[in-house]
């Protein structure tokens, strides 16, 4: 059997139909290879890679830089235990990690394996600070409506997308969802909140909801006022994609927990952060019980810490941050002539380098007709529901960026 048969007849796909992916007359797309923001199929096809494999890339694949930083860790080890031991790269990149937030309290790392893990994480902390430090009353959180923050059953309770969470919601903490500002400041117990999660500026699962300016700056304020910690969720705006390193930095936010991940090695390697304040860490300190007792077996991955710092020096050496602003500048300018012109579309969502494009329509699958029309004119991205997604390689040039829309374009009239 080759490939595609084996991936029928034994695999399992996520946030997917098997029935639909295994039926006769669906070919599954095979990737083969990747260089800078172009995937190749099984085919030979060229494909840009529009939502960069799933959110997680940022300076295109096979980049020199990043793929030799791997390669030569790998001549070292390829993995150690972080439980009872430690290595550079790992201090390094924890050091090069809150350098971005000089002269605060969020000073601490710890690491983990994917957005949902950090997500977790940060969960766990939250409430066991609570817990040993004299507030035990104070176990429930807050989230916002239609939040995406993992699929692991803890990070999943906080997520507000109901087709994906709502039948595990009973299993999980006690969460308080709020559509906006104005119904969190009215919540009736706000002693009873350890902490409140947001996606800064992006809720990204949905739909490239894009939050008002000064919304995350005022919910800080609020949270502060009320002894609620506030863990920011930026598995997905991390990592440059909206203008800054991270979009805490455009509201001047420091948040108590900071959750990385997809971005953190520059979509190489699965790895994950959680930063945390050292207020939160001194009280985890005094005896072995009250010790944070979680962990992975892959924490502090020696080939990811080696990925992640060689994706922070590419920041430098190529001044990415620069690239993006001027990048989102006329990303912003072509999409607003496309939904000038394409009168199938609704609305267009756009923050740095990501962006939604809502259709009028509300057919069922429309989008996702749409996403494989795309690839006849070399474009690879999915949609959320009826909304195509737009995240490439912060490496995208301004000719792929045209290439990208014009895609777009010609696949929304095709499949319309
Ligand atoms: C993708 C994502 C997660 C989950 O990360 P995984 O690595 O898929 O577990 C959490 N939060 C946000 C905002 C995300 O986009």
């Amino acid at each position: 059997m080759n490939g595609k048969e084996l991936d029928k007849k034994h695999c399992w796909h996520p946030f997917t139909q098997q029935d639909e992916w295994t039926a006769e007359d669906h070919d599954p797309l095979m990737i083969t290879r990747g260089e800078g923001v172009w995937l190749y199929d099984s085919e030979g096809n060229g494909y840009i890679d529009g939502n960069s494999s799933i959110w997680t890339n940022i300076h295109g694949h096979q980049h020199p830089t990043i793929t030799a930083a791997i390669k030569d860790q790998l001549d070292k080890v390829a993995h150690t235990s972080y439980l009872g031991f430690g290595h550079d790269l790992a201090a390094q990149l924890a050091s090069q990690l809150v350098s971005h937030f000089p002269d605060s309290d969020l000073q601490r790392v710890f690491y983990s394996d994917d957005g949902s893990t950090a997500v977790e994480c940060a969960m766990k902390m939250a409430l066991q600070y609570r817990i040993q430090n004299g507030e035990p009353e104070r176990v429930e959180f807050v989230a916002f409506t239609d939040a995406y923050h993992g699929d692991t059953l803890g990070a999943a309770s906080l997520g507000g997308v109901e087709k994906f969470f709502s039948r595990f919601r009973k299993f999980g903490v006690t969460v308080h969802f709020v559509k906006n500002l104005d119904e969190l400041c009215a919540l009736p117990y706000p002693e009873k909140i350890a902490a409140a999660i947001i996606e800064p500026l992006v809720q990204g699962v949905n739909q490239m909801h894009v939050w008002e300016n000064g919304m995350l700056a005022e919910l800080r304020e609020w949270t502060a006022s009320q002894n609620i910690h506030l863990i920011l969720d930026e598995v997905m705006t991390g990592f440059g994609r909206t203008g800054s390193m991270f979009a805490c930095e455009q509201e001047n936010v420091i948040p108590d927990f900071l959750c990385l991940a997809k971005g953190l090695t520059a979509g190489y390697l699965p790895m994950a952060a959680t930063l945390v304040t050292e207020t939160i860490y001194r009280g985890f300190l005094g005896g072995a019980e009250r010790a944070f007792y979680y962990g992975h077996s892959y924490t502090a991955n020696p080939l990811g810490c080696a990925a992640a710092l060689a994706n922070l020096k590419v920041f430098e050496d190529e001044s990415t941050l620069a690239g993006v602003l001027e990048k989102s500048a006329y990303l912003a300018y072509k999409l607003s002539d496309l939904a000038n012109e394409n009168p199938h579309i609704k609305e267009v969502r756009r923050c740095g380098l990501v962006a939604g494009i809502e259709l009028k329509s509300t057919a069922l699958k429309l989008g996702e007709k749409v996403c494989i029309v795309a690839r006849k004119y070399q474009l690879l991205t999915r949609p959320i529901a009826n909304t195509i997604v737009i995240l490439p390689p912060l490496s995208i040039t301004r000719d792929e960026i045209d290439i990208m829309v014009t895609a777009i374009d010609q696949a929304i009239r095709d499949a319309v």
